[in-house]
């Protein structure tokens, strides 16, 4: 299938309208009373924004024209201005590319899993933080775009929206099961709109999905995740972790140079035990440099005992990389090794390949294709300091700037 090519237009200026999902009952009962209208208004508009087909406030008949018409000139009804939708897996894996207000592109994924063995249909959608990544793990096609900008918390529910309305219109009464924070995006650096978004999700009078269904993402944000666990239970932790030695980890998680793994496995054990809730570690398995037996041996050592799941993620190949996804005997060995120890394992196989879908793997085609020398010289240069890690050398690059927080 040939990739959507959806290049960032130019730069625009933001609109400076708030979106409206990103307001609750309260801020937008507080707008309404401010604009002589009664409350109640509130609940048609959250209804027709969550629900329905809506695609400006002009559609929502039970309103009248005139608080429509000022709902327009106050707010936007979505922050995406334009949809672009590509399909895989026979159906089972949507690609969107959302255009914001500014030009920017993010993307989502939906991922339908139909029912088996007694388990019902699930249907997963996966969304951006941020557009691009200040973080820039090399196997990582958001990494390689670098960073652009925090997504506002209309700005990420709107992903969130879109994929309701789909789901909607292809299955009647079809809901969304799960929503995982694993699109573009490190979502520990855009935390307190993540915070919103998360909250305006469980909200029974927008989407009303159990933090139960909730993962997010994160690289190994320390100050952030201690944050959350002063919070209490929001949702599932994930940590990527992909190495548990550091001069690996230095390379494949640049931020790994700022807060090394230790001091990020603590502070996820130390949410573990105060919230009660098993974190899942990620490891995006990479053929020859993180799959060896004195990787899995690392991992072992550092979460025997931990209330923990790891999961073990064959890597989706990226241009500018050398490297592939370490071969299925390898994984299964490598997970072996950790049951053995105790540690639940769960071997995951990737979703939408052939269109850049696989979480994590987004902007693929959006980066453009890099002129032949400058991948040939990235390849190089990956190549020669996974070897030295390898060795158990560590790194002296600094650490990603902007990731201070
Ligand atoms: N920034 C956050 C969340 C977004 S990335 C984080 O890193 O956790 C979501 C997941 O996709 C991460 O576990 C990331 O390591 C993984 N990922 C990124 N690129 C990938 C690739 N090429 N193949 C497989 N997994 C990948
Ligand atoms: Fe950013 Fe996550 Fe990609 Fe790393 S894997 S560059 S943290 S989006």
């Amino acid at each position: 299938m040939q990739p959507v090519v959806m290049r960032p237009g130019p730069a625009a200026a933001r609109d400076p309208r708030p979106g409206l999902s990103g307001l609750d009952r309260a801020a937008l009962e507080a707008w309404l009373v401010e604009h002589g209208q009664p409350a109640f208004r509130a609940r048609q508009i959250h209804n027709a924004l969550w629900g329905g087909t809506a695609t400006a406030p002009g559609d929502v008949s039970t309103l009248p024209r005139a608080l429509a018409e000022s709902l327009e000139a106050s707010f936007r009804w979505s922050t995406v201005t334009e949809d672009t939708l590509v399909v895989a897996d026979g159906g089972n894996t949507e690609k969107a590319l959302h255009r914001l207000s500014d030009g920017a592109t993010v993307e989502s994924v939906l991922m339908h899993y139909p029912a088996r063995a007694g388990r019902r249909a699930r249907h997963t959608l996966c969304i951006s933080s941020q557009a691009g990544c200040a973080v820039g793990c090399p196997f990582c096609a958001t990494g390689e775009l670098g960073f652009e900008r925090d997504l506002e918390t209309a700005e990420i529910l709107d992903q969130v929206r879109g994929a309701v309305a789909r789901l909607a219109r292809q299955e009647s009464g079809a809901r969304l099961t799960n929503i995982v924070f694993m699109g573009m995006g490190e979502p520990l650096l855009n935390l307190d709109r993540v915070l919103e978004a998360v909250g305006a999700l469980n909200d029974r009078q927008r989407l009303g999905l159990g933090a139960r269904h909730i993962t997010v993402s994160t690289s190994g944000v320390v100050p952030g995740i201690r944050r959350l666990t002063a919070l209490g239970p929001q949702f599932t932790l994930a940590i990527s972790l992909h190495a548990a030695r550091d001069a690996l980890r230095d390379v494949l998680v640049p931020l790994n140079r700022r807060w090394p793994v230790a001091e990020v496995v603590a502070a996820a054990r130390e949410h573990a035990r105060r919230t009660g809730r098993r974190i899942s570690y990620e490891v995006t398995m990479i053929g020859g440099v993180n799959d060896t037996e004195a990787d899995s041996e690392a991992i072992a050592n550092l979460l025997r005992g931990d209330l923990a799941h790891v999961n073990l993620i064959p890597m989706n190949p990226v241009a500018h990389t050398p490297w592939t996804a370490s071969p299925m005997p390898v994984i299964e060995a490598f997970a072996a090794r950790l049951v053995a120890v105790g540690i639940p394992v769960t071997i995951r196989r990737n979703r939408g390949q052939e269109i850049g879908a696989a979480c994590g793997q987004l902007a693929a085609e959006r980066a453009g294709a890099l002129a032949a020398p400058a991948v040939a010289w990235r390849r190089r240069r990956l190549e020669a300091a996974s070897a030295r890690a390898l060795r158990g050398q560590r790194s002296d690059e600094p650490a990603p700037a902007g990731v201070e927080s």
